[in-house]
């Protein structure tokens, strides 16, 4: 198949353009490394099953011969996000009218839209359901992200109830490994490299705050299922590790994984405004209908996360210097 992937260079895009590639399909990425990474995809540029644009979702775009859609393009770590609020929510709102489109143009194929756990927002219902419409702050700074993806999904039910577009929706839950920007500011990322650097772990507030976290082959097995489920199930559904952490208990995980660290957890009174106290995702959906859990548990998959910022830290550090 031919599959356009939007934001294929970022962290996610760029672990799904190698798994689509390694399944033979012929790849796509389209992306204007707004947060993605050259080095992310540079190994794929001399595969000649695998073609770069360079290109912006917030522009109509022209593309034939298409068989499948993944939609990634969108900046989603909230320093990242809030940047440029105004350019995020156009990426997601004008981006997924824009890919909707090209689907039609295409004979109306099948298009995956990675929403978020954040449609929730700072949740009243924990463990978080499908069917649970999310306690969202419309007017606050996380609201770009939060409420553009909210409206992306929105679009994509109208285009499946007036077109019939083959829309597959997934939420996907805080997901970390390999190829995470170093400097993109979550909180995996953050906590690893402060620690292989013996920084000051920034531990926001006093750490009480949970996220569930998954490890990106889990997710990326998720999202090709549900793209290839033969029920037309549409979703949307949560892809998700329930194993729920605080943000303390995630440092200390990390320290006592790198044990020659002189690092300490040191908490930040800027805590960040509307931070979603909560977070877990309830997977029954997911294991109903596309018979996917996750396998990889957090220390496993710190693991190769942390093996793989410690080049990230070496070469920054040659970079510098
Ligand atoms: P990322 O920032 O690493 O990747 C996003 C990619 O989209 C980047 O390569 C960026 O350059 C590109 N992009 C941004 N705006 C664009 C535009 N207008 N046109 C073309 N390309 C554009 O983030 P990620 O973690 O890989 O996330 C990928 C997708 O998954 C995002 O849509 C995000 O909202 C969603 N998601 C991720 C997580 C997570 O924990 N990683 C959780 C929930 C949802
Ligand atoms: N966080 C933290 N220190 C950091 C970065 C983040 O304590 O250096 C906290 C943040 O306040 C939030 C959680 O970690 O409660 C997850 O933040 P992240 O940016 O990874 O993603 P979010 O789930 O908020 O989108």
């Amino acid at each position: 198949m031919k599959i356009l992937i939007t934001g294929g260079a970022g962290f996610v895009g760029s672990h799904l353009c190698r798994k689509l590639l390694e399944a033979n399909n012929d790849v796509i990425c389209m992306d204007n490394f707004y947060t993605g990474r050259k080095q992310n995809i540079a190994d794929l540029l001399n595969n000649p099953h695998f073609r770069l644009i360079e290109g912006d979702i917030t522009l109509p775009i022209e593309q034939e011969g298409l068989d499948q859609i993944y939609n990634l393009a969108c900046p989603a770590s909230p320093p990242a996000y809030q940047k440029d609020p105004i350019y995020t929510w156009r990426t997601s709102v004008f981006g997924m009218n824009n890919v909707l489109e090209l689907s039609r143009r295409n004979g109306n194929i099948p298009i995956l839209q990675a929403s978020t756990s954040e449609v929730y927002g700072d949740p009243l219902e924990h463990p978080q359901k499908e069917s649970y419409w999310g306690n969202v702050n419309p007017c606050g700074v996380r609201s770009c992200y939060d409420e553009g993806k909210r409206a992306a999904e929105s679009i994509c039910m109208d285009f499946f109830r007036k077109y019939k577009t083959p829309v597959r929706i997934v939420r996907i839950f805080n997901t970390y490994g390999p190829a995470m920007d170093p400097q993109d500011g979550r909180v995996v990322s953050n906590f690893i490299v402060q620690t292989l650097t013996n920084q000051d772990i920034s531990m926001y507030g006093d750490g009480m705050q949970t996220r569930s976290f998954q490890y990106v082959s889990d997710l990326i097995k998720g999202m090709i299922k549900l793209m290839e489920n033969k029920a037309g199930f549409t979703g949307p559904v949560n892809i998700g590790n329930p194993g729920e952490y605080t943000l303390k208990q995630l440092a200390e995980i990390i320290l006592e994984m790198i044990p020659e660290s002189k690092s300490k957890i040191v908490e930040q009174k800027n805590i960040r405004e509307d931070d979603p106290r909560i977070r877990k995702p309830d997977i029954s959906l997911a294991k109903k209908m596309l018979g996917w859990e996750p396998e990889i548990s957090l220390t496993e998959g710190l693991t190769p996360t942390i093996e793989y910022f410690r080049k990230e830290v070496v070469v920054d550090r040659n970079r510098k210097s």
